[in-house]
């Protein structure tokens, strides 16, 4: 017995220092072979990245590596800054059953598998999202959980509810007026008219939201009647942008139809998210804002050829039929015009991990692969206020990074088979055979 004690002893002792030894050594060391510098658009080959903790303390080609550094080698790869989805759903996806998603589970079945979305979407290379609305503020829990190193998973900036108005995109349609809503009215973001909406950011912001989300217009994915019909006034868009800016908070607009773009651009979104049908005007007045484009183009392929299979109704298939080409086309006008563009998925509505898929479509219509690349990374850190933390391997942001086995200039594809990935100095995957 006591020699059993003593020998518990010894391996507690023996966890403890080493332990210790791992908490001394916070220097890392990456030796990169081709490095992408998306601020200036080149690749730099040859580079040390210095990390200590969580942030990058200097990088460049004659760098000295520190003794006491642990050096990870990545010289046959190319190394890239995390990357950033700017519209995900780390709440759901789709389970195969789409009347037992809306009225069987409840925001506690969707907390507990949250935390496996979140980790697969590190997993693919996104070390930060933008999640863009989730029910009963689950978001904000795992958001919290991931910063407290509970759970793993990107870094997150989140809206909370969704806010719509009665009988939007936001709002449950088609059903009996006596299933009105799943869930107690403090968790729904159904809001109307001046006052209830200012009421309404208040509270997104009371219980923890980053950014704001509304329903700008119509939406695909539900059952009202129109795509891109506008859903709320210009005077309610007014006042939900000018509220958010008022607590430091930028808004976000899911617009589809060409009129309620411009009216969200109009009221100052940070954001047009999916503007599948915007105009030329639309796009003219979102360069002179400045207004990023966040364009989920690569889900319409996955929602035409499985929502039929996971249940979905006809009348959401038709809307996607309409939306989904035209938005590819328009993408390119934008990009064509100059719109500035932020990589932006809608992942929730596809299997969470393949994020990167979409990387094929933006070069498709219209960037280049660097463009592309810079879209989840500068422009992304940019539109989420980032900008000083995240989106570039530079000095003094998180040691946010993932690497690759070929040149994504020469293949955007090889995005989609992510070999490395760190966030904030730890490392979450390593597959590269050296
Ligand atoms: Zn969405």
């Amino acid at each position: 017995m006591l020699f059993m004690r003593r020998f518990l002893f010894a391996i507690l002792a023996f966890l403890t220092i080493n332990n210790f030894t791992v908490a001394q050594g916070k220097l890392k060391a990456i030796k990169a072979g081709k490095v992408i510098d998306v601020v200036n658009g080149t690749v730099l080959t040859n580079q040390v990245i210095l990390i200590d903790s969580n942030m990058i303390t200097d990088i460049g080609s004659a760098l000295s590596i520190p003794a006491n550094a642990e050096v990870i080698d990545l010289s046959n790869a190319v190394v890239l800054p995390g990357l950033i989805d700017c519209h995900t759903h780390l709440t759901s996806q789709p389970s195969g059953d789409y009347y037992g998603d809306i009225f069987r589970k409840s925001p506690i079945d969707i907390a507990v598998t949250a935390h496996i979305y979140a980790k697969r979407t590190l997993e693919a290379g996104f070390t930060s999202c933008r999640d863009v609305g989730a029910p009963a503020f689950v978001d904000v829990a795992l958001r919290n959980a991931i910063n407290n190193g509970e759970v793993e998973g990107p870094h997150m900036e989140v809206a909370t509810l969704f806010i719509g108005s009665t009988g939007s995109h936001g709002d449950l349609n088609g059903f009996s007026p006596f299933l009105d809503w799943q869930m107690p009215k403090q968790m729904s973001g159904v809001a109307n008219g001046v006052d209830e909406l200012r009421k309404q950011v208040r509270y997104n912001i009371k219980y923890g939201a980053d950014v704001i989300k509304f329903g700008a217009s119509a939406g695909v994915l539900s059952e009202e009647e129109s795509v891109g019909g506008p859903q709320f006034s210009q005077e309610e868009m007014n006042a939900i942008v000018s509220e958010a800016k008022m607590w430091g908070r930028k808004a976000c607009a899911h617009a589809h139809g060409a009129e309620a773009i411009k009216m969200a651009v109009k009221a100052g979104v940070a954001s047009i998210e999916h503007g599948s049908l915007v105009d030329d005007e639309g796009i003219k007045l979102m360069k002179q804002n400045g207004t990023y484009l966040v364009s989920d183009i690569y889900d319409d392929d996955y929602i035409l050829s499985e929502y039929s299979k996971l249940g979905y109704p006809e009348k959401i298939i038709n809307k996607e039929k309409m939306v989904g080409k035209l938005q590819r086309e328009n993408f390119e006008k934008a990009v064509k015009a100059g719109v500035k563009i932020a990589f932006g998925t809608d992942a929730g509505v596809y299997p969470h991990g393949w994020n990167a898929k979409q990387f094929f479509y933006m070069v498709k219509f219209g960037l280049t692969p660097m463009q592309a690349i810079q879209s989840s990374t500068i422009n992304a850190a940019d539109l989420l206020g980032w900008k000083e933390k995240a989106g570039s391997i530079t000095k003094g942001k998180w040691a946010d990074l993932i690497a690759v086995e070929n040149n994504p200039l020469n293949d955007i594809t090889v995005l989609e088979h992510v070999k490395f990935v760190m966030k904030d100095g730890t490392v979450y995957k390593n597959e590269l055979k050296h």
